[in-house]
């Protein structure tokens, strides 16, 4: 599907690019080798409950990455799906009365509108599930061909046991988690607890495709895997991928499982890294849906806030800090970003050179971005007490490509 609109990223011949370095899921800080192309893979919604700030967060988060891989002229290939056939939707749909496909049509439209008022730049591919039921349906006879594929009932799953180590958590948590997550650890008939579905076959009057494992639609796990291996493998790179990234509520199952669906599937590693941003908060409380307590971009936006004031808000805090949005975080972004927007107008300002180097060393700095916000506002007030240089433009510019900034 078309993505939306791509922002410019400014060339910035006199800024040097050291290598990003960003925190895994295995907590290191490891350092990330450009590559050509680099090959990164972003959990993308499930349309429902598009977009809530924790949404925007995780998205802006790996935006970061794809600017500072643009900006430094490394090659970049970006693919997220849209989940726009799952549980949650069929749920939320029936509870409407909606059609599920004009819920997620509708959601899927609103996300494009906030991802382009919040500057992120769109995946090279962007890819329903809907629209990738054969390649889906290839990756799964694949885990048959290597005898990881079982049936209990209609339904297909994987067997996950010979794949089973580093585990993030503990056999019995990983159960519950997984339970919550959309598993079904206490099935009868399953090989493993941990198995999970990978082709579910069709019931009552829910949507189904027709396949070689019957009439039916995909496990959460396996779309993401087969989408990414289709967009991204080259045939022989092992891992496949450099980075798998999303929210850290990813980290177990989906991150865990889509490794070892494709470990079992092709016999080479899936991502080198997986790295995972974390949740936002709303007046102290975690914002998820159980909790009823989202904030919505379109609202937001629909209120008259400017999407470079939510854009600020949220990389004032650093993207692996559970971080809480309030009234007040909304209001001090809004008089920070009026300062920038102000100095920025100035026909000179103090040096600059400096500044953007630093910025520049923030972001390679495991996307420090509280850090490069912090400088911009010591910047923007010698600006206003000691003008020297005509070089607004230039910052402008550079804060636009690097964070997504528009001011
Ligand atoms: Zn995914």
């Amino acid at each position: 599907m078309n993505p939306w609109p791509n922002p410019h990223i400014a060339s910035m011949p006199d800024l040097r690019f050291s290598s990003l370095k960003l925190i895994n899921s295995k907590n290191e800080l490891t350092t990330i080798e450009p590559a050509t192309p680099f090959k990164i893979y972003v959990c993308g919604i499930t349309p429902y409950d598009a977009t809530h700030l924790g949404h925007a967060a995780t998205y802006i988060a790996f935006d970061l990455i794809n600017r500072y891989q643009q900006s430094a002229g490394n090659q970049i290939n970006f693919v997220e799906n849209v989940t726009d056939i799952d549980d949650p939707l069929l749920v939320r749909a029936k509870r409407d009365s909606l059609d599920w496909k004009v819920l997620a049509d509708n959601q899927v439209n609103l996300f494009l509108t906030d991802m382009t008022a919040l500057r992120v730049i769109p995946p090279a591919h962007l890819v329903k599930v809907t629209s990738s039921m054969k390649i889906i349906e290839d990756f799964i006879e694949r885990l048959d061909q290597r005898g990881f594929l079982y049936q209990v009932g209609r339904d297909h799953y994987f067997s996950v046991e010979d794949f089973l180590d580093q585990m993030p958590l503990s056999n019995d948590d990983a159960i519950k988690v997984f339970s919550e997550r959309g598993g079904d650890p206490e099935r009868a008939g399953k090989k493993h607890p941990l198995d999970p579905v990978v082709w579910l076959a069709h019931q009552g009057d829910d949507p189904a495709w027709e396949s070689k494992f019957g009439l039916g639609r995909p496990g959460w796990h396996v779309e993401c895997t087969a989408i990414a291996v289709n967009y991204l493998d080259n045939g022989n790179a092992d891992p496949i991928i450099h980075i798998q990234g999303g929210g850290s509520d990813l980290i177990f199952p989906h991150h865990y499982m889509s490794e070892q669906i494709v470990k079992a599937a092709y016999g080479r590693g899936f991502a080198k890294n997986f790295v995972h941003s974390a949740m936002i908060h709303l007046d102290g409380e975690k914002m998820s849906k159980s909790k009823g307590n989202l904030v919505f971009v379109s609202k937001l936006l629909s209120e008259g806030i400017d999407p470079m004031v939510i854009r600020w808000a949220l990389l004032s805090g650093h993207y692996q800090q559970d971080r809480s949005w309030n009234e007040e975080l909304l209001l001090k972004s809004t008089s920070q970003v009026n300062l920038l927007r102000s100095v920025l107008a100035q026909s000179e300002v103090d040096a600059t050179s400096e500044l953007m180097q630093s910025i520049v060393a923030d972001i390679a700095n495991n996307l420090d971005t509280p850090s490069a916000l912090s400088r911009l506002l010591l910047w923007a007030k010698s600006s206003q007490s000691s003008p020297k240089v005509n070089e607004s433009g230039l910052v402008s510019r550079g804060i636009d490509s690097l964070l997504g900034l528009a001011l």
